[in-house]
């Protein structure tokens, strides 16, 4: 039997793996400068932890989740996203004592029973960030400025900043009978998703991917003209902090996001160029999760990003990662004894921190050389019984083909100051 990879999922080979090092260290370095610190958090969760913190009438919980019965009887579930699990851990370790906001990011996979298409994946993987306990909006604006700072030191451009409000529950409770004026002439040829959604969150309406119901939603009439005066005030304040960093951003009165935890502030990060999958980003304010799931009220905001709809847009715009060339010299043999002493050699270097590699193939001098210049290994070192006896080696720089008398017994300081 031949085994393959499940749908969905993917294998990230050596000859790709750079590119995700590369953006998952410099993720991890802006959120450092902005004071965030890493979490990381289980891969799986007790069913209910999504059912509640993600909401139970979201496509992610009612069609994507990968659930099942481990052999205790438990419902367990593969998390789909970040948040819900970070809030968990947020509760659980006491954090709320720490001082505010707590600041958190990760870099976790999620998954998701998906349609699989071009950045979408039912294995996929997300940069994301929470921060707990301040009420913005100026984290808000710093929070998608960590995002414009990510994307301009990556080099990316022409990620469109979409920005909306969907207010709080006092907004919600007037602007739901609204809705529900709106839609139910037409409740009767909507799905049944949409039926039931009608009165346990009519919100979640707008955002059904059904063609039956997407011609209504188009016209449905939009939150952020229902704000409260305090839910009017945060959009208005988010709005002057952005225009104060010359961030520039798009209101799309469409955005609700597919997760039901979100108030107020909602933003997603959009590209042309990623397929059909174009949101490259969404995040959000989530103030009364804290309390859903049991904790004291707090306040929160955050965003994830997927990661393969990233790197899809970075190679696209044909950003440059950078492949990194961990082994500098290689170390060539002519003869038994050489080889015996490059083992030495190659053990020391190793020690004081420099790549390097020897013949471990028993090839020939001809065919070793073959393979450095396969791994473009940047300096070549040939021993053979006349280096032995003299004690001095050509060191050859493949760059420009020049080669310099080394002495063996001062290779290692050689190499340390040139590859300094
Ligand atoms: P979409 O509308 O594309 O399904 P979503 O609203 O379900 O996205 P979120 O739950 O907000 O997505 O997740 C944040 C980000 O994670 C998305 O913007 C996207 O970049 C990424 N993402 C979500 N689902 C997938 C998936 N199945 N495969 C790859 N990336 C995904
Ligand atoms: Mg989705």
């Amino acid at each position: 039997m031949k085994f393959a990879a499940q749908k969905g999922t993917r294998d990230i080979l050596p000859s790709e793996i750079y590119k995700w090092q590369k953006a998952e260290r410099m993720f991890a370095d802006v959120c450092h400068m902005y004071g965030y610190e890493e979490i990381r958090i289980p891969t799986f969760e007790q069913t209910d932890l999504f059912q509640r913190g993600v909401g139970d009438t979201t496509d992610v919980v009612q069609k994507e989740m990968y659930t099942f019965n481990d052999k205790g009887g438990r419902s367990i579930t593969l998390r789909p996203e970040g948040t819900a699990g970070v809030v968990r851990s947020y509760i659980e370790n006491g954090m709320s004592s720490l001082p505010n906001p707590v600041r958190l990011f990760y870099n976790i996979t999620a998954f998701r029973y998906e349609n699989v298409q071009k950045g979408r994946y039912r294995e996929f993987h997300q940069f994301g960030l929470e921060a707990f306990g301040s009420e913005g909006p100026d984290i808000d604006a710093e929070i998608i400025s960590i995002l414009t700072v990510f994307f301009k030191k990556v080099g990316l451009k022409n990620i469109k900043l979409c920005i909306n409000s969907i207010g709080c529950p006092t907004c919600r409770k007037k602007y739901n009978e609204v809705l529900k004026d709106y839609f139910r002439p037409n409740l009767d040829s909507m799905c049944d998703d949409c039926k039931a959604r009608f009165d346990k969150n009519p919100l979640r309406m707008i955002d059904c991917k059904d063609d039956r119901c997407k011609k209504f939603a188009e016209g449905a009439p939009r939150l952020i003209d229902y704000l409260c005066e305090d839910c009017n005030n945060h959009f208005e304040g988010l709005k002057k902090n952005l225009d104060t960093l010359g961030i520039t951003y798009t209101i799309d009165s469409g955005i609700v996001r597919g997760l039901d935890y979100y108030t107020r502030t909602v933003f997603e990060f959009v590209s042309e160029n990623v397929g059909t999958q174009g949101t490259i980003l969404g995040g959000g304010r989530y103030d009364g999760l804290v309390a859903t799931m049991d904790g004291a009220p707090t306040p929160g905001i955050g965003f994830a990003m997927g990661a393969e709809r990233f790197l899809l847009e970075a190679d696209a715009q044909g950003i440059d990662f950078e492949e990194p060339n961990y082994v500098k010299v290689y170390f060539a043999d002519l003869s038994p004894e050489a080889k015996d002493q490059i083992k030495k050699l190659v053990y020391e270097l190793r020690l004081n921190d420099i790549g390097c590699e020897m013949d471990l193939m028993g090839r020939a001098f001809r065919a070793q050389m073959k393979y450095a210049g396969k791994h473009n290994i940047p300096y070549l070192v040939a021993i053979g019984d006349d280096e032995l006896s003299s004690g001095v080696v050509k060191v050859k720089c493949m760059a420009d083909g020049s080669q310099t008398d080394v002495e063996l017994s001062k290779i290692v300081d050689y190499f340390k100051s040139i590859l300094a």
